[in-house]
Order: structure tokens, then C-alpha cells, then sequence
């Protein structure tokens, strides 16, 4: 049960590249999804000629189902520079974990509301902060798998690339730091400038 909101649309175009495969999820579109502006972007881009492919299904936070849903899309997709994703973190987060080779860019914020996040077991998970930083760590959410929630680069306690926090875990930041380094977009971060979180978008109330 996730609330959605479209970035603005120089900061999505900021972010993508060359030619755009366009994903919606409509799995949880009820609660709210801003499916006419995201209509009224993507007829945007089909006009310009840099769209290979549009597909609207559910609840793409279910990766087993999205690699066999995406199947017929797979000339589509890889004919695209980009996969643009309209969906909350978890299912941009799905996507990017599914084609690492891919820039996968975040479409929308996603903001607190109580409740589930899509079909349950989910295998990443959203803090629903209100402004996705994913297109700037490669698709793996610096909230949720960084245990300090950093959102500026790591906090260098790390141990042999595991948490100090939680030695259990891999640092979230090297995570993100090789998944750039691997796209060839380690300067996403490092021209980026010092991003100062906004706890007020954290729920709605203070919006
Ligand atoms: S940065 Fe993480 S917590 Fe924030 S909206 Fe994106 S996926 Fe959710
Ligand atoms: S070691 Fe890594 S994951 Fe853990 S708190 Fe520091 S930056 Fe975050």
C-alpha cells in the first residue's frame, strides 16, 4: 500500500538516456498512482521517437513474475537504453536488481502510508522516504540497505565490505558503489551534489 508521485519531468529526463523501455505498475494503483500524468510523459516521449516499448501490468515487486510477464518485451527492452520504471521504490528496486546492465530510472517518489508493499514476500524493501534517490545509486535504495540510511556515500566502518552496524550484512554503500562502477556512472555520485534529506516528506501528514 504505497503513494506515488510523479518526479518532475526535467528530473526524469535528467536521468534517462537514448532510447526508454517504459514500465507501469498499476499493482497498488488504488491507493495512488499519478497514472494521467504518467500517460501524459510517456505520450511525451513516444512523440519524440526515443520509445522502443510501453507495458503496463501489476505488482512487478514480484520478480519471479516479472521475468516471465516481460518475456514477449524482451526485443523491446533490449533495443532500450534505459528501462524508466513508474512504480514505487520496491518494484524500480525489482527492476534493477533483474537487468544490472541497464540504467533503470525511478519515475516516481514514494511516500508513507501504513500498510503493505505490494505481494508479500518482498525480496527489497522501501522506507517510502518521499524523494527516491535511486537514480543516483544505481537502483539499490541507500534508505533501506544502508544500515545508518545514509544518502551521502558510505560512513567508512565498513569491515572486508560488511556493515558495522550489522556484520551480517554488506555495506549498502560499497553495494551501490560497485553497481555504478559496473554501469560506468560512478560520476552520478561523485559530480552529484551533497543531498540533504527532507524528513518532511516522510509521511504525508506534514505534506
Ligand atoms: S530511496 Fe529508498 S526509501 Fe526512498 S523512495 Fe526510493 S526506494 Fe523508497
Ligand atoms: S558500514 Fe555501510 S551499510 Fe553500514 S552504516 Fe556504514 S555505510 Fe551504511
Amino acid at each position: 500500500m504505497l503513494i506515488t508521485e510523479l518526479k518532475a519531468n526535467e528530473v526524469i529526463r535528467a536521468a534517462i538516456s537514448g532510447k526508454v523501455f517504459v514500465l507501469n505498475c498499476h499493482g497498488c494503483r488504488e491507493i495512488r498512482f499519478p497514472e494521467h500524468e504518467a500517460d501524459a510523459f510517456q505520450a511525451e516521449l513516444t512523440a519524440e521517437g526515443i520509445v522502443t516499448g510501453i507495458f503496463t501490468t501489476e505488482y512487478i515487486c514480484n520478480d519471479e513474475n516479472l521475468s516471465v510477464i516481460l518475456q514477449p518485451h524482451a526485443a523491446a527492452i533490449q533495443a532500450a537504453d534505459t528501462i524508466l520504471v513508474f512504480s514505487c521504490g520496491v518494484g524500480v528496486q525489482t527492476v534493477a536488481a533483474m537487468y544490472p546492465g541497464k540504467r533503470v530510472v525511478a519515475a516516481c517518489d514514494t511516500y508513507a502510508l501504513p500498510g503493505f508493499q505490494g505481494v508479500t514476500p518482498l525480496e527489497h524493501d522501501c522506507k517510502q522516504c518521499g524523494e527516491c534517490y535511486l537514480n543516483l545509486t544505481g537502483g539499490i535504495c541507500p534508505i533501506t540497505a544502508c544500515s545508518k540510511s545514509l544518502v551521502n556515500g558510505q560512513c567508512g566502518g565498513a569491515k572486508n565490505g560488511m556493515c558495522e552496524v550489522d556484520p551480517s550484512m554488506e555495506c549498502g554503500w560499497e553495494r551501490i558503489q560497485k553497481k555504478l562502477t559496473a554501469l560506468g556512472r560512478l560520476d552520478v555520485l561523485t559530480k552529484a551534489p551533497v543531498q540533504l534529506r527532507n524528513y518532511a516528506t516522510d509521511d504525508l501528514v506534514n505534506k
